[in-house]
């Protein structure tokens, strides 16, 4: 094993059995001195957090995705579609807690008109011009172009005409078509959301990177779906931070065992490990792994705790509990590990140091 932390520091390539090796050890120490060593390198001390909220514009779906718990069909009596009037007073309500960004996604639900979309981005901008829309999976805009007969080009474009500045990159939970075709036979594979992914980054659209794991995929594919987040980020630089949840199986068609916080924590390190100097911002899941986990996580590459969420409607559906944290509670954790706070916008600016 030295052997493969000693080229991890000095930069050297390794396979994806070596990763693999690397999230198999129980050299905790090992593991934890190499991440820490690179997330100083790559960001310094400093945790960052985003006051965010997120509005889920409609749980009806086509997809019936067999890891969610948020869909409903169209005739199901708890399916809704929100008025861009209620979007704007839930967006009014997270703003008393200084939100500087409203996440906004959906279900693929084919009786909403783009008009709504592009209406909804616009009010938004027009009523709170300070917050940043940070809209739409590449799994929604693939799916706007099918249903609107459009190209993927043309969608981007013109919600990007209207304020469209940043995308979250989720759909992604594996990419790799063997899990996802098990776990979400109708979605999007590898494919079409790399290709929607670097579309948006040409048009200058930046997107987060995500990934879920506990979904049935082996060590290697998540290795493998690392290596391909790496790969397009060499290419676009579009990619803002790299995201790591783990899934909640409850009221879902799966039924997996938890991830382990020991598993996650070395997940979260491989990711350091493997996008040390590509992208620097790798961000733990308070929503998913509770807010001990995601301080212990600091300390294995982490360095970014997400958003406050005011709001948040897909693992809440699974059941699991939210823990909202304000801009004082982000203050306070991150103070008691003797760590840097720092409030960000979407795009990883400071927008204040504590
Ligand atoms: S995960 Fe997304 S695409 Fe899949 S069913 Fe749920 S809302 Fe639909």
């Amino acid at each position: 094993m030295k052997d493969i932390f000693e080229k991890v520091i000095e930069n050297e390539s390794l396979n994806i059995k070596d990763y693999v090796e690397i999230l198999k050890s129980n050299d905790l120490s090992k593991i934890s001195f190499v991440a820490d060593y690179l997330r100083k390198k790559d960001v310094g001390d400093i945790v960052t957090f985003i006051l965010d909220t997120n509005i889920n514009y409609t749980n009806i779906c086509i997809n019936r995705c067999k890891f969610c718990a948020f869909y409903r069909d169209i005739d199901d009596k708890d399916s809704y579609v929100l008025s861009i009037e209620e979007i704007l007073k839930k967006v009014e309500y997270a703003r008393k807690f200084n939100v500087t960004q409203v996440l906004i996604q959906g279900g693929l639900n084919p009786e909403i008109p783009f008009e709504y979309y592009e209406e909804l981005i616009k009010k938004i901008k027009e009523k709170f011009p300070e917050v940043n829309v940070h809209a739409f999976s590449p799994v929604e805009i693939e799916f706007f172009s099918r249903n609107f007969r459009m190209s993927i080009e043309e969608v981007l474009q013109r919600l990007k005409s209207v304020g469209l500045r940043s995308m979250p990159g989720g759909g992604a939970e594996i990419l790799v078509d063997n899990v996802r075709k098990k776990i979400s036979p109708k979605k999007i594979g590898f494919k079409k959301w790399k290709e929607v992914v670097i579309k948006a980054h040409k048009l200058g659209i930046k997107t987060s990177a995500t990934m879920v794991i506990g979904l049935g995929e082996s060590l290697e594919d998540r290795v493998k779906h690392i290596l391909r987040i790496r790969e397009i980020q060499e290419k676009t630089k579009g990619f803002t931070s790299f995201v790591v949840w783990t899934f909640k199986s409850g009221n879902t068609e799966l039924k997996l065992r938890e991830i382990s916080p020991l598993e996650y924590l070395k997940t979260i390190a491989v990711a350091r490990m493997m996008l040390h100097g590509i992208i620097k911002n790798i961000q733990s899941s308070i929503l998913t792994c509770g807010v001990d986990v995601s301080l212990l996580s600091l300390s294995y590459g982490a360095n970014d705790l997400g958003g406050s969420l005011i709001e948040e409607n897909v693992i809440t559906a699974t059941g699991h509990k939210k823990k909202t944290l304000l801009e004082e509670d982000f203050v306070r954790i991150i103070k008691s590990i003797n760590r840097i706070p720092a409030q960000r916008d979407t795009f990883y600016n400071i927008l204040k140091i504590y």
